[in-house]
């Protein structure tokens, strides 16, 4: 047995890396973790995390108009972006302590500089050469920005979050999570926000009907909606504004242009290709249902591998891959049924089959949907709706999917997810007494089938 330095060696500190070389350690395992950007990675320092805290900012200019009907007079409002810029930056540094001070006190050794793998068994950092009985590649994913004449004077998820200057008209190009999420952070802090889409209707694979429910709800939400539609230039005018010209031949004036195209997998400069590690043809490493890649002591998992882009899902990789390594259990993660939350405004809260996928897969089945006001809005004033909708398996009466749009629908989502992984049929949620009054009790009172 060769006499390594370390028996894990791991390289990028983001969720699913963090996680695993903690969870290692706590089982005494000698775990080295490098990362030459941020602790945390995407989702703490230009992700989920202070996305969030700009989605709640975003609300309050609703809250501040819809007040109103209560009986509240706000007065005049102001928004600073650098109060929000620098707090969330405050924020995100403080977790940046934490998650050393996690990693530090769970016996990990913890590196600063890029991991680069020399041969199956070392990582060099920072022109130091360490060798480890097993090494894990966790390094997440990159935006992706198209090429196009004036591609350099537009922005990604990972500078929004530090701008200079908020600006007074903003652009985002996509039509998936980052740019429906971001569309929403930059009209409800005032920008005049356009979202420009390649395709008919954004959010693609989500359900049909709550892709439709949510453009129209979006729009309310001064979002001017661009689709079919794909920018061709971009060109810097003397004041400083970006003039767009699009394929439909309009040109729409920005202060701000953010692409939202997707992400890839970063793999630039890990040694991947000298080592012989599979690739994807977007780079993704491959690896078998161990996380283990074609080169035995080489693992990976996270956003690296593109199997799903969540945190939680790094998060349960990162478990199963401990499970597997150092207490020889399985490295299974089921990846059905898991629930996500796109923060639009309303929010979308999905999981399970969209109705397109559960026509597919079952011969018949009974889909409920409810469209409605929120008793909210009976005094705010706002014409926001939020529509629920669930799909059945007739012949099981399993419940299949279950969709929502409308305030809180990440949070209402979360139990649901619980109520399908243990098989909840229709007759469980009829049996189950409703949460008064609330929006989520209409998961347990759609007695009709709209449709079968
Ligand atoms: P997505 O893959 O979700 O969406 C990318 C979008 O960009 C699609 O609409 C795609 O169009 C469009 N696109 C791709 N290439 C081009 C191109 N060359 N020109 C024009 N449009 C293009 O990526 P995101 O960047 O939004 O997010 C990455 C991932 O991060 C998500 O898939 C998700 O897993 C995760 N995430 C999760 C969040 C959450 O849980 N709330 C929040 C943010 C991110 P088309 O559909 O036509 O292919």
């Amino acid at each position: 047995m060769a006499d390594f330095d370390f028996d894990l060696f791991v390289i990028g500190a983001g969720s699913g890396g963090v996680r695993t070389a903690r969870m290692a350690a706590a089982k005494g395992v000698r775990v080295a973790i490098t990362e030459d950007l941020y602790l945390g990675g995407t989702c703490v320092n230009v992700g989920c995390v202070p996305k969030k805290l700009f989605v709640y900012s975003s609300h309050y200019a609703h809250d501040f108009q819809e007040a109103k009907g209560f009986g509240w007079n706000v007065g005049e409002t102001s928004f600073d972006w650098p109060t929000l810029r620098d707090n969330k930056t405050k924020e995100i540094e403080r977790l940046n302590g934490i998650y050393k001070n996690m990693l530090v006190n769970a016996g990990c050794t913890l590196m600063t500089g890029r991991g680069v793998m020399i041969d199956a068994h070392t990582v060099e950092v920072n022109g130091e050469q360490y060798t480890a009985e097993r090494i894990l590649v966790a390094t997440g994913g990159w935006p992706f920005v198209p090429d196009f004449p004036g591609k350099e004077h537009v922005i990604s998820s990972n500078e929004v979050f530090f701008l200079e200057q908020f600006p007074k008209r903003a652009v985002v190009v996509g039509g998936g999570y980052i740019a429906v999420e971001f569309a929403g952070i930059f009209a409800g802090l005032g920008a005049k926000t356009d979202l420009i889409y390649r395709g008919e209707l954004f959010l693609r694979g989500f359900d049909q009907e709550v892709r439709e429910f949510t453009a129209r709800e979006v729009a309310k939400k001064q979002v001017n909606l661009n689709f079919n539609c794909d920018i061709t230039s971009i060109d810097k005018q003397a004041d400083g504004s970006l003039l767009i010209t699009t394929n439909d031949g309009r040109t729409i004036e920005a202060d701000c242009v953010m692409y939202a195209t997707g992400r890839n997998p970063k793999v630039a400069n890990l040694g991947l290709e000298a080592l012989g590690i599979k690739q994807a043809a977007n780079g993704a490493i491959v690896v078998d249902d161990n996380f283990q890649s074609s080169v035995p002591s080489v693992y990976a998992l996270g956003d690296v591998i593109d199997r799903i882009a969540l945190t939680p899902v790094a998060l349960a990789e990162g478990m199963a891959l401990v499970n597997h390594l150092y207490n020889e259990g399985s490295a299974e993660v089921n990846y059905d049924l898991i629930a996500t939350a796109v923060f639009c405004q309303p929010n979308i809260g999905t999981v399970g089959l969209s109705e397109e996928q559960a026509r597919e897969q079952y011969a018949n089945i009974d889909v409920y949907v409810s469209d409605f006001r929120a008793m909210k809005h009976t005094l705010s004033g706002s014409d926001e709706r939020t529509l629920m909708k669930m799909i059945v398996d007739k012949a099981s009466d399993k419940v299949v999917g279950v969709h929502m749009v409308g305030s809180e629908a990440g949070e209402i989502i979360q139990g649901i997810a619980i109520a399908l992984k243990a098989g909840a049929t229709k007759a469980v949620f009829d049996s189950t007494i409703g949460v008064h009054p609330t929006a989520a009790e209409e998961f347990v009172t759609m007695r009709t089938p709209t449709r079968s």
